[in-house]
């Protein structure tokens, strides 16, 4: 109860208001970090920005960038709307285009040549060989390069007439190799036209295998044009080879839909080319950098996000450049994330509109992220942003930080170790409860018993019913005897009651310990009882005269013999012994009777406590004859030690100081 009141409910208020700290700790801590994210997050939209400036300036300054531009995979197109109306493509990553934005004129070779002797020989003819000698001629001396197509050509296909294919292929090999950027007639895609005589080829000799090899090699040189044509080129060879095209293997099914995706982003990227106004409709979002005078759209439909960036020069001219957003960021962000956070101390996520994870540098996925939509000026993605927690232990180091969280753990182990104590505490309580009753029930039992038998005998004396002088004399010894006891308890018990409050008076004078214990022997040996014992006294040198109290050593040899005698079992011997060692003096009691177990050994010191094996003998006691030894002992500065082996008896020596007597 008091404990409760005492440590239960103060320790509930502080752990309520440790409580409270960490809460409002951890809420400022919350807010910090909130800040922190903030301003990380808009230095790398900031940084996005630069980004961007840098790449227009390098663009303009620097020729030699401008060309590795071509091959960055982010660069969709750059392109100039002339002041004049006319439109000029510069770099672009297309599959087609529009005839008027070819950037390169198609390759000419010379002009036909007049081929009129072959067709001659072949169709009207039919003298195939001497038609195929005609042409193998011009391909060993063409006039121009366009002869030497032609002629190839023409052997080609002679040679598939001849029903000779593999020489058909060699033919149509050559052209694939050697003109792949080269337009038949400024119009058919040479390296497209051989692959697919090869393919056809192919599919009539059934050569499973190679088909399988030339129609990826087809439908790469689809997806990566070698040179520029128009829509209508391109989906003439895209239906032709699906025709043609067996779809039992999956990269060639990747193919076919990486040419859908990619076919689709070229519309859309003509649409953004061939209308005009698109930047006037959208483009006010200015970059933040100082390269100024650009305009910056973001441009998103399905299967494409691009960034829309456009200058008016001078001179009237509008230079354009249109930016594949993901992989444009993606070939950034690690970069710039090292910059602004070399420590890796925040988890970033970059996730697009459709809610689709884009970017991802996360340390630890647990924590919880701060989502930042992207500004106006790029496309609306969202950027996640977390601090990388420290560890619990990490926190408790944190100067300050932890305080609270200390505080509420020690109150918490207070709590648990009070918890404990108090059950202890009861339950030694409720064990000394228990020993109390007990000690009431054998003591009362102690005092009964010697009452009754006085009372009887002096009944019988008083009767006149003892007839006897000898046996009337044997009865007063025993009343006496009993008496005897009867005082022997009572004065223990007052001693103990006495002792426990601390009232206990001593009185201390010169002793001569042998003639006191020479005198308790000889009262000892007239008694009827202790008759029956030998009880042998020995001091083999003179000991010096001590300061003690009289009664109460007396008190102390009477219980340790009372218990030896007690305890003794069959054995009828009890030593006494008094010598002085080193600067002791000692009084040892040993008996030969049952002995006492090491466990019990550090117990029956204790008030109250009995040992089992006594109880279960029957052997009368009250529990308390050792503990007020004890504390006499203690009272003159001595000690007690105790030597036992059940069964093999016990042996009490109490050691009484000669130096440090007390006055
Ligand atoms: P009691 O009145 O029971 O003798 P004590 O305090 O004198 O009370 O002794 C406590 C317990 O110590 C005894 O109950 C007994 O079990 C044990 N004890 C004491 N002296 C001896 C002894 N000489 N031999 C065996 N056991 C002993």
């Amino acid at each position: 109860m008091f404990y409760s009141l005492a440590v239960v409910l103060p320790g509930i208020i502080l752990a309520y208001l440790a409580y409270r700290g960490i809460r409002n700790d951890q809420a400022l801590r919350e807010k910090d970090s909130r800040r922190k994210l903030e301003l990380n997050s808009q230095a790398f939209f900031s940084a996005i920005d630069s980004s961007f400036v840098q790449l227009v300036d390098n663009l303009i300054f620097d020729s030699t960038l401008s060309l590795s531009l071509k091959y960055d995979p982010s660069m969709l197109a750059m392109f100039v709307n002339h002041a004049s109306g006319s439109k000029k493509l510069i770099i672009h990553h297309m599959l087609y285009l529009p005839d008027e934005f070819r950037t390169k004129p198609p390759a000419k070779f010379g002009s036909e040549i007049n081929m009129k002797e072959g067709v001659r020989l072949e169709f009207m003819e039919q003298r195939i060989t001497e038609a195929l000698r005609y042409y193998d001629n011009i391909i060993r001396n063409p006039k121009n390069t366009t002869a030497k197509i032609q002629a190839l050509i023409a052997t080609a296909r002679l040679y598939n007439k001849m029903g000779l294919p593999n020489n058909a292929k060699k033919q149509y090999e050559i052209i694939r190799q050697e003109y792949a950027e080269t337009l038949l007639n400024e119009q058919i895609p040479l390296e497209l036209i051989a692959g697919l005589e090869i393919l056809k080829i192919n599919q009539i000799l059934d050569e499973k295998d190679e088909m399988i090899f030339n129609s990826i090699k087809c439908l790469e040189s689809l997806l990566h044009p070698q040179c520029e044509y128009n829509k209508n080129q391109y989906e003439l060879f895209y239906q032709s080879f699906k025709e043609i095209i067996p779809k039992t293997d999956p990269i060639i099914d990747s193919l076919f839909t990486e040419l859908d995706i990619q076919s689709s982003r070229t519309d859309q990227l003509i649409h953004i080319i061939t209308e005009p106004n698109l930047i006037a409709m959208n483009g006010n979002a200015q970059f933040n950098g100082d390269k100024k005078g650009w305009s910056i759209v973001p441009f998103y439909s399905t299967g494409l996000v691009a960034i829309y960036l456009s200058q008016t020069e001078d001179n009237g001219d509008q230079m354009n450049i249109i930016l594949d957003f993901p992989v444009y960021l993606k070939s950034i962000a690690e970069k710039l994330i090292q910059e602004l956070d070399p420590d890796a101390s925040f988890n970033v996520k970059i996730e697009n509109n459709e809610g689709r994870l884009i970017y991802s540098k996360a340390m630890n996925d647990e924590s919880s992220y701060l989502s930042f939509a992207f500004p106006d000026n790029l496309p609306q993605w969202k950027l996640l942003l977390s601090e990388n927690k420290p560890g619990f232990i990490a926190t408790l180091l944190t100067a300050g930080s932890g305080i609270y969280l200390v505080i509420f753990i020690l109150i918490a182990l207070l709590m648990v170790l009070g918890f404990l104590f108090t059950l202890y505490t009861l339950n030694e309580e409720l064990r000394l409860n228990k020993m109390k009753s007990e000690f009431i029930s054998n003591v009362s039992h102690e005092l009964k018993s010697p009452l009754t038998s006085i009372r009887m005998m002096t009944e019988m004396l008083h009767q006149k019913r003892v007839q006897t002088e000898e046996r009337k004399s044997t009865y007063y010894s025993v009343m006496m005897e009993e008496s005897e006891r009867l005082s022997h308890l009572i004065d223990n018990i007052l001693d103990f009651s006495r002792m426990e409050d601390e009232r206990k008076k001593y009185n201390f004078i010169d002793l001569d310990m042998d003639d006191l214990l020479l005198k308790f022997v000889e009262s000892l040996r007239e008694s009827i009882q202790e008759a029956k014992f030998n009880i042998r006294y020995s001091c083999p040198d003179q000991v010096p005269i001590i300061k003690a109290d009289k009664n109460a050593l007396l008190q102390v040899v009477y219980n340790l013999v009372d218990n030896a005698i007690k305890f003794s079992g069959t054995s009828r011997n009890i030593d006494i012994k008094l010598f002085s060692k080193e600067d002791e003096l000692l009084i040892c009691v040993q008996d030969y009777g049952i002995g006492i177990s090491s466990k019990d050994q550090k117990k029956i010191f204790d008030r109250f406590y009995r040992s089992e094996v006594s109880q279960q003998m029957g052997i009368k006691g009250s529990g308390i004859g050792l503990t007020i030894v004890k504390k006499i002992i203690e009272a003159h500065n001595g000690s007690l030690t105790l030597e036992s082996k059940a069964n093999e008896g016990s042996t009490f020596c109490v050691h009484l100081p000669l130096k440090k007597q007390i006055r």
